[in-house]
């Protein structure tokens, strides 16, 4: 009994580690294993002779083993030495330099072994490192399908995933049966998905050159109908979100235009058209009970906040609260400022909330919101942490919300907010590849327009090596009375280092211009240069000291940490200095350019980078230097990065694309788009289907 009870435990364990494993590579399902695809396939349907073995090529073959043994010159390796008695001298050495002793075992002199493997030339004539062998005899059959090689993860051995794969489609005939109507696979000329995924588990072996390599560039038909299948799924489950939302009520926001026409009135500047368009756009989603979900884009320095304003007032007009968010306190704050000196004295009240706001304000503030008396709140993200409820939400505006994460998010779709509008906004463009996949349940806005007068910002590139003259311009450009941002380096393992840089910076920064003007003592023109200095560390009401006296003109240099990345607006400030450029992503490094150039003054960036530059660093530089257009940069730095990164955090809330590019295969998203109009009209039973096989248990992260 104990050995029957102990041999069930074991099995029982190994079983579960296999799920373990499989788990990681985010397989649960039987219908996982079939969607699980080769990266690449190996050949192993031919043997080559021992004597026609190349160097350089990848071959299977065959040999008897000679000699096994471990040396230990110049590092510990097991080798072993074959040799084909039908091939006369024709030897090859194995060379592992990661073995375990049932390797040696295995490698028994007398046996016969097939091998698999790169051949290089050795010491002693051709070789192969780690090459994958097992003992054959004369009977053992050759495959005569190409051998898959799967994304796999430590532990879990390719002949393992190899075999359970294999036995699922084996076993159930319903794992890869049609999901899709005929009509739809026919009309667009599609492999079948039984077919598809046949073949790719399994290709034959001597395709024709073309056939191999559409195989290996997965262009393949095969290859084709697996991408359309997922970017299908990827299109119903967001037009799924979205018919979920449709069925949802939010507060019509009609509005009366007595607020909004104040505010026109009173700003100093007339809307660009592009305001007026993007403004009626959601002036008109917000009449409607379907919960507006718009994404408004517009580049730094596009004059967003003024739009969010309009219709805040509008929610506010119809007796509805609204709820501005910002990802730093620094923006928040300037939100809440500048929309004070707007609506102030319109009668209306507005909440300041912040994560760091002592207790007692922050209580005040609280019991203001929740019982309406506030009819806008702004904050941080704080303003929707615990028990800050707003009974008459009627809109949501959060700004530069690819900075927001997932978490929060999703805290805000549990506080209710779901049945609100919100109107989100963004100075990172999306590029059309990707509004069309992953944003696709979004209506988007778009600001193409900037306000006018403003002077284009020149970029200049500066070694480190040049760093003092730099200064000394700088110093002359203070006295000219232009103001200046100076942008740490960013560490990122390391706040605390962050902080030190920050703080160095700052002394190096005052000490430079104090002798500046020791030397200049006996000129009319010495004039004090004020440094100041301003990062994530710093109590809230100091740095908005900082800020304002950056503001009034008090300091004439603002040394920062990433701070200032987003959305702070000083019209007059017109230098940029980033230091270690080159540690800097594309947006951030547009978005921190978009600081100046804001007022009428010429404004000028420098970059100030660090040699030796890595490739990467190389080509972000290049691009930021070349061009200012948004939309543009978001489109490299999509090419660079790939859109898992760019992405960001939104990435971990919407299922990623696994097979389909989003560059390459715009003309298969197009069709898959029009695909999931069509199923969801004609056959919503099919696009269920559909969808279960591809996301299963997974859609719920969709909402996020
Ligand atoms: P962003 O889109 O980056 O958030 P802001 O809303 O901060 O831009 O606007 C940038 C600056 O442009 C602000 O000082 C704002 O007052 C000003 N602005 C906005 N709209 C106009 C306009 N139509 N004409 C002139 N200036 C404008
Ligand atoms: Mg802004």
């Amino acid at each position: 009994m104990p050995t029957e009870v102990a041999a069930k435990t074991s099995r029982s364990k190994t079983a579960d580690t296999l799920a373990d494993k499989l788990a990681r590579l985010g397989i649960t399902r039987d219908e996982d294993l079939v969607l699980h695809l080769p990266l690449r396939y190996e050949d192993h349907t031919r043997v080559v002779t021992l004597a026609d073995v190349r160097v350089g090529e990848t071959v299977q073959t065959e040999g008897d083993v000679v000699s096994t043994e471990i040396q230990y010159r110049p590092r510990r390796q097991l080798v072993c030495l074959l040799r084909d008695p039908r091939s006369e001298g024709a030897s090859l050495v194995l060379r592992f330099f990661s073995f375990y002793p049932s390797h040696q075992k295995s490698l028994q002199p007398g046996l016969r072994v097939r091998v698999f493997g790169d051949v290089r030339d050795g010491y002693f004539g051709p070789e192969i490192v780690h090459a994958q062998f097992k003992v054959v005899n004369e009977a053992t059959p050759l495959p005569d399908r190409l051998t898959p090689v799967y994304p796999t993860t430590a532990g879990l051995a390719q002949e393992t995933l190899r075999k359970v794969i294999d036995r699922v489609i084996a076993a159930d005939a319903s794992r890869t049966s049609e999901s899709l109507p005929e009509a739809l696979v026919r009309k667009r000329s599609l492999w079948k998905f039984g077919d598809a995924v046949r073949f790719l588990h399994a290709p034959p072996p001597r395709l024709t050159g073309l056939v191999q390599k559409a195989l290996d560039a997965r262009t393949h038909p095969a290859w084709t109908r697996l991408k359309f299948d997922e970017l299908l799924a990827q299109q119903l489950s967001l037009k799924a979100h979205r018919q979920a939302r449709a069925s949802r009520r939010a507060p019509v926001l009609t509005g009366t235009g007595a607020l909004t026409r104040k505010l026109l009135e009173r700003v100093p500047f007339k809307l660009t058209r592009a305001q007026q368009r993007v403004w009626r756009e959601i002036s008109h989603d917000l009449r409607r009970t379907m919960p507006m979900q718009r994404l408004l884009q517009g580049d730094v320095g596009s004059g967003k906040t003024i739009v969010a304003a309009l219709a805040a007032l509008q929610a506010i007009e119809s007796g509805r609260q609204v709820a501005f968010m910002a990802p730093t306190e620094i923006l928040a704050e300037q939100h809440y400022r500048k929309l004070q000196a707007w609506l102030g004295d319109l009668g209306i009240e507005i909440a300041w909330l912040s994560g760091s706001l002592p207790a007692k304000a922050r209580r005040k503030a609280q019991e203001a919101i929740a019982s309406g008396t506030a009819a806008f709140a702004v904050g941080t993200h704080a303003l929707f942490q615990e028990g800050v409820g707003m009974p008459h939400l009627g809109l949501a505006i959060i700004d530069e919300q690819h900075r927001f994460g997932v978490a929060q998010r999703l805290a805000l779709r549990d506080k209710g907010l779901a049945d609100a509008h919100q109107l989100m906004m963004s100075a990172t463009p999306i590029p059309r590849t990707l509004a069309m996949t992953f944003y696709a349940d979004l209506d988007v806005s778009v600001l193409d327009e900037m306000p006018p007068g403003r002077t284009p910002v020149s970029t200049r590139l500066v070694s480190q090596k040049r760093r003092t003259e730099i200064i000394q311009w700088i110093g002359k450009a203070c006295r000219e009375g232009r103001q200046v941002y100076w942008v740490c380096p960013l560490i990122e393992e390391s706040e605390k280092l962050e902080l030190q840089t920050a703080v160095a910076l700052h002394a190096e920064l005052t000490r430079a211009f104090g002798d500046d003007v020791a030397d200049a003592e006996s000129s009319v023109a010495a004039q004090r240069i004020a440094v100041g200095l301003l990062h994530g560390r710093m109590k809230p009401d100091a740095k908005a000291a900082t800020m304002a006296a950056f503001v009034r003109g008090d300091l004439q240099v603002l040394v920062a940490t990433t701070v200032i990345e987003v959305g702070v607006d000083v019209p007059n400030a017109s230098i940029m200095v980033i230091e270690h450029a080159e540690r800097f992503g594309l947006a951030q490094l547009h978005q921190l350019r978009g600081r100046v150039g804001r007022g009428a003054t010429e404004s000028t960036c420098v970059l100030l980078f660090e040699e030796p530059l890595t490739d990467t660093a190389r080509q972000r530089l290049k691009v930021i230097y070349e061009t200012t257009d948004g939309f543009e940069i978001a489109r490299q730095d999509l090419l660079i990065r790939g859109p898992g990164e760019f992405l960001g955090a939104r990435q971990s809330g919407v299922p990623l694309l696994r097979f389909a590019d989003i560059e390459r295969d715009v003309a298969l998203i197009e069709q898959a788009r029009d695909a999931a109009d069509e199923l969801l009209r004609t056959e919503p039973a099919a696009a269920e289907r559909h969808l279960e096989r591809w996301l299963g248990g997974k859609q719920e992260f969709i909402k996020a």
